[in-house]
């Protein structure tokens, strides 16, 4: 039974889920004594909850009811329990639900905690705890205060900024308007009624952010901030509207961590590389990276927009991140810095994964002379001017290449050498290319 994600349980919100998440309590109040839960605004987040709740309680642990909060309020409030359950679907649409379980460190369950959860509830080895030991659920509250004013400690001076704020009905609805007013600025909030109907799809996508984009340009705003539904994801707009790449968002915020070592993943832009910073690359996932930054570093991020500050937790804190970039947009403009940063070509594309033996891929691939080649998460290798990774698909029979390079004839080489490896590879059967 795999029922975890990279980003933990997500699935359409029916029986089964209401089923599973009751389960998921009992497995976890087996092994985790007091357990705080925390939800995004979907419409089906009582449901789930108090599922999982009763499965809590029924094991004989003592649960918490947090009410609505982003997820990384949860990763804050899960400092003061052995456990955190965040009801949340993170991007996916609204009729999604899911589960995400939280150290009180903040990072994400590891695999063998998950397998754990697991094993629990596939062997039917889930104990109901004896009439004594159970109790009602409390309510725990002030978990978005304790997490505002945390942020607020790490910003003492007054900042002077106007930032448009686009929740899309979600999570941060209730949080990062107010932070970004008391840190001082000028806020205009867009779709910040915490309703779970998001008003456009609620990835934080340059696609998904036309209204954000005009707003701020209109409204002479320094920035826009747009999150995802559980909030742990920040992406922002410039103040002439336009959509900040992640790639440059991340280069910008490792920036504001004034150097040191930097954590991203191996699928961001060679641009970080050339910013000064000791760089180290983890597989994709920000579960990864956090676990990179138990070793060492102020920052890390992956280009999907989840920023990582270990000074406040370990889980991705887009709400940390919208105060930060209010700060630097406070002191200077965000297009300059946005324009300084390299923006390097990228090409992508898949390829069917069939008849392709990876030890033969990797040879043929190092006969292209990399500079060179790590293999934790597929086959990446550098080359003076560029980078070509090539990876197998997590959800799909696919094998997918990404080339970058400083100009794009270099990428299209690049890419159009990893396509050809792989057909070589694929005992000569055709590759199609999508
Ligand atoms: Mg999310």
């Amino acid at each position: 039974m795999k029922l975890f994600g990279t980003s933990g349980i997500r699935t359409v919100a029916d029986r089964g889920l209401l089923q599973l998440a009751l389960k998921v309590g009992m497995a976890v109040g087996n092994i985790y004594s007091r357990v705080v839960v925390g939800s995004d605004t979907r419409t089906s987040n009582d449901a789930v909850k108090y599922a999982l709740i009763s499965g809590l309680l029924a094991a004989g642990a003592e649960a918490y009811d947090g009410g609505v909060m982003p997820t990384p309020t949860l990763a804050l409030a899960a400092r003061e329990f052995t456990a955190g359950v965040m009801i949340t679907a993170s991007h996916n649409p609204p009729q999604y639900n899911g589960l995400k379980l939280l150290n009180p460190d903040g990072s994400s369950f590891d695999s063998p905690q998950q397998q754990q959860i697991e094993e629990l509830i596939s062997s039917d080895a889930l104990a109901c705890a004896p009439w004594d030991k159970m109790a009602g659920y409390c309510v725990y509250s002030g978990a978005v205060t304790k997490h505002i004013e945390r942020i607020r400690e790490d910003f003492p001076e007054r900042l002077k900024f106007k930032a448009v704020v686009d929740c899309g009905c979600a999570a941060a609805s209730l949080v990062t308007p107010e932070l970004l007013g008391r840190l001082g600025g000028e806020v205009i909030s867009l779709n910040c009624t915490p309703s779970g109907c998001f008003p456009h799809p609620i990835e934080p996508i340059e696609a998904n952010l036309g209204e954000l984009m005009q707003a701020t340009k209109d409204s002479g705003a320094d920035i826009g901030i747009a999150h995802d539904g559980d909030a742990d994801r920040m992406m922002a707009i410039d103040e002439r509207g336009r959509f900040i790449p992640g790639d440059k968002l991340l280069a910008i915020l490792a920036q504001e961590a004034e150097g040191g070592r930097v954590v991203t993943t191996i699928d961001a832009s060679m641009a970080i590389d050339e910013m000064g910073f000791e760089v180290v690359r983890t597989r994709i996932g920000d579960t990864w990276v956090s676990t990179e930054l138990k070793r060492g570093g102020r920052f890390g991020g992956e280009p999907s927009g989840s920023w990582i500050f270990p000074a406040i937790s370990l889980c991705p804190d887009g709400i940390y991140a919208a105060a930060k970039l209010a700060a630097i947009a406070s002191r200077q403009k965000i297009s300059e810095l946005v324009d300084r940063i390299p923006a390097y070509p990228v090409i992508r594309g898949a390829t069917s994964s069939e008849g392709v033996v990876m030890a033969q891929l990797k040879q043929r691939l190092i006969a292209l002379e990399p500079v060179s080649v790590s293999s934790f998460d597929g086959l990446n290798l550098s080359f003076a001017d560029g980078q070509l990774l090539v990876r197998a698909s997590g959800t799909e029979p696919k094998i997918r290449v990404r080339a970058e390079a400083k100009n794009k004839a270099r990428a299209r080489q690049l890419y159009e050498a990893g396509i050809e490896a792989i057909k070589e590879c694929s005992k000569g059967r055709r590759v199609e290319v999508s």
